[in-house]
Parts: structure tokens; sequence; C-alpha cells
């Protein structure tokens, strides 16, 4: 007999996870390349070729016992210096290695701070639409997960809807730009004054609410958008970062979360956030990847090819009619569907073996969401369905 609490988890089971495994069937039945699959967020981009050779390279040189053995919970102390250094250089911040703990991906280092700071009946809010494991995280740990809603034409935080969310029980607010699922980079304005809520906010209730960033898609967005460092902006704010996206190793489970000493109680909060990881049974994140990345910190991936995604997906959706939201970073397009009840559109789609994920995984139902990480045959050989679907619906 499994806890009542799983047996919530595994009702609720991740609907995109769903999508995904109903595709891997299609295909088999179809062919891979007739089923349009933009359900998972899997980057179709390599890991750039040093990160590979940074890994062999280590492996050779290496007595293997070394870079196969544990370490302190917080990761290899001249990793976490070196990424320190490197954040200080882009973001004009002071951090050291005892600022960072190495985690297993963004996933990791986001259930390392729930349990750090998360009492039961806690609150964490985080802006919605957004990533539907959010719940789940912040439940692991019997938060509350509060939604508050963005504007509905811009998707950038309404500070109004926030000021009204936050109460006494409000312990940390989750943002993640750039945003999955809505591809929206929140701007500095935004950024600001989301800051001045929680300042206030701070002072009213007499105790501190923090920001968890959560930045896996950081470096991914186009053009010269700029993503602004919250830290800069809100003192109390805890980086939590992954390569899972960056540089394409999702299956790696390699990220970090960055503290400034500067944050409330933060002798505490790292020491428990250290514990964490130990405890929720990571014990440190992977060894052999700490040091690859390590010596890959100014690797990039191929930005360029999900552009070419993004641009063809977005004129030809948005010429046959289709709204869709501008996306300025991630590799996600969030379009409204044209009926309200968006299950219907999303079985209509996969009749057109197109696979596109319901917005209400993300909070936010009257959508879906359509990551474009995929391969350039995927988005051109889904166009004529899309465009049969926006004439089903009169769209053109
Ligand atoms: N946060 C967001 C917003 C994500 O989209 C994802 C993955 O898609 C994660 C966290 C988890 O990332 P990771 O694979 O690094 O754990």
């Amino acid at each position: 007999m499994i806890s009542k609490k799983m047996e919530g988890f595994v009702k609720n089971s991740s609907a995109i996870r769903a999508m995904f495994e109903e595709g891997q069937k299609m295909a088999a039945v179809y062919g891979k390349e007739n089923v349009y699959d933009f359900s998972l967020g899997n980057p179709n981009v390599p890991a750039p070729p040093a990160v590979n050779e940074s890994m062999i390279s280590i492996l050779r040189s290496d007595p293997a016992v070394m870079v196969h053995g544990y370490m302190n919970n917080a990761g290899y102390e001249d990793v976490r210096t070196a990424i320190a250094e490197n954040l200080n250089e882009r973001f004009g911040m002071h951090y050291d290695a005892e600022c960072l703990i190495m985690t297993v991906g963004a996933a990791g280092g986001m259930n390392v701070i729930m349990k750090t700071l998360l009492n039961p009946g806690d609150e964490a809010v985080t802006f919605s639409p957004y990533f539907g494991e959010y719940r789940s995280y912040v439940g692991n740990y019997d938060g509350v997960l509060v939604e508050s809603p963005v504007d509905g034409v811009t998707f950038q935080p309404d500070p109004d809807a926030l000021a009204e969310r936050i109460t006494d029980r409000t312990r940390v607010l989750i943002i993640n730009s750039p945003n999955n699922p809505t591809g929206v980079v929140y701007t500095e304005e935004s950024i600001r004054a989301v800051a001045a809520v929680l300042e206030k906010k701070q002072q009213e209730f007499g105790h501190e609410i923090y920001i968890f960033s959560d930045e896996p898609y950081r470096e991914l967005v186009y053009g010269d958008t700029a993503v602004p460092y919250i830290p800069k902006f809100y003192r109390n704010t805890i980086v939590g970062y992954s390569y899972s996206k960056s540089l394409s190793l999702p299956g790696e489970r390699i990220g970090y979360v960055a503290m400034s000493r500067d944050i409330d109680d933060y002798e505490n909060v790292y020491s428990a956030a250290k514990t964490a990881n130990r405890i929720l049974g990571f014990v440190n994140a992977p060894s052999l990847q700490q040091r690859a990345i390590a010596g890959c910190l100014g690797e990039k991936t191929d930005m360029g090819y999900y552009d070419r995604n993004r641009r063809t997906l977005y004129d030809a959706l948005t010429a046959d009619g289709f709204t869709c939201v501008h996306p300025d970073g991630a590799f996600y397009l969030w379009m409204k569907t044209p009926e309200p009840d968006e299950k219907a559109f999303c079985a209509r789609a996969k009749e057109k073996r197109i696979l596109v994920v319901g917005g209400s995984s993300f909070g936010c139902s009257g959508f879906v969401r359509i990551a474009y990480c995929v391969a350039y045959e995927t988005i051109t050989g889904s166009l004529p369905g899309f465009a049969e679907l926006a004439r089903e619906y009169g769209l053109c």
C-alpha cells in the first residue's frame, strides 16, 4: 500500500510526461517522422563538443577513484569557486564558494530550498502560468502553492495581484524567467515592481520573504533581450540554475543554487540547504558533471537553431490566425486555444498527429504550450496540420 500523499501525486501525475509517452506510442504506429511531438522540453541541440570532450579528458587524466568519489555535500570547492567568479564577473556579485551548492539540476535545487524554507502550511507564491512540477516541489514539504496571475496580455507579473496574495504564511516567491511555458522574459520594470511589493510585505509581516529565482533558461534568449539578475534588485534572493537547457544536459542532472552572504539568516539557510542536499538523498551533485561544467563555463548552446524554429512556428501560426505570445526566451510557444476547452483542442490536434500540452498543466487553461526544441523538420512537417486546424476553427 502506498502513502496517501503519494496517491495524490500519482493521480495528478504530469500531463507532460503522459503526452510524451503517448507520442512514443504513436511514433511506433505512424513512424517517428510522422508524429509532431511538441510535448517535452528536451533540447534537440547537442551538447557543445567541448562538454563531451571535457568529460572524456577528465576520465582519462584523473585517477578515476578521485573523480568518482564523495566530496563535500555542497560540491567540489574549486568548482564552486569557478562558478562564483564567473557570476561575479557577469553580474557584479560578491559570491564565493560558500555561497554556492551544486545540485541535481534545477529540480534538485528547488527541492533543497523548499525543504530548507517551508514549514507545513507555509505558502510559496508563484506567477501563473508556471512549470507544473512546482506544485509537487512545494507539496513535498507540505507547503501550499499559491498562484498569482500575470497580466493577461503581456504575461508580465501583476504587482497588485501579487500584493493581494502575500500573507503572514508566505515564505518564498518562486519566479521563473525566461518563463516556461510562455517564453516571456520578465522586464527590469516588472522585477523592480515585484521587489517593491516584497520589501513592503517583509516590513508589514516582520519576517523575510525570499525569492527563489528558477533560471534554467537564463541563457536562452533571442536578440538583445536582457534577463535581469534578480539578486541585484532584491537582496533576499536565492538563484537556482541548471545546465539542463543551456548546455543540453538534462539527463546528467547538474545545476547549482547561489545565495549571497547578504541574505537574511545566511549562515542558517546555507547550512540547512547543504544538509537538505544530503538528507534528500542527493548527497551531492554528480561528480563528473561538476568537473565537466567547471571547464566549460563559457560554452553556449546554438541559439540560432532554436531561433529558426521559433520564427518559423510563430510566423506560420499567427499567419494561420492563431493568437500566440511572442517568445523572447526559452523554447516554448504559448498559444491561445480557439475554443475554451483546451482538452478538446488537444484531442483535435492529436488527430493531426500534433502533440501539445494543455495550459491547465501550467495553472492556466485556454492555452497550449508548444515546445519547439525539436528537429526543424518536426516544425515544418506540423504546419499543414496546424493550418488545417485553423481552417476547421474558421480562423482563416
Ligand atoms: N524549472 C523549470 C521552469 C523547468 O522548465 C524545468 C525543466 O523543464 C525545471 C525547473 C527542471 O530542470 P532540471 O532538469 O534542471 O531539473
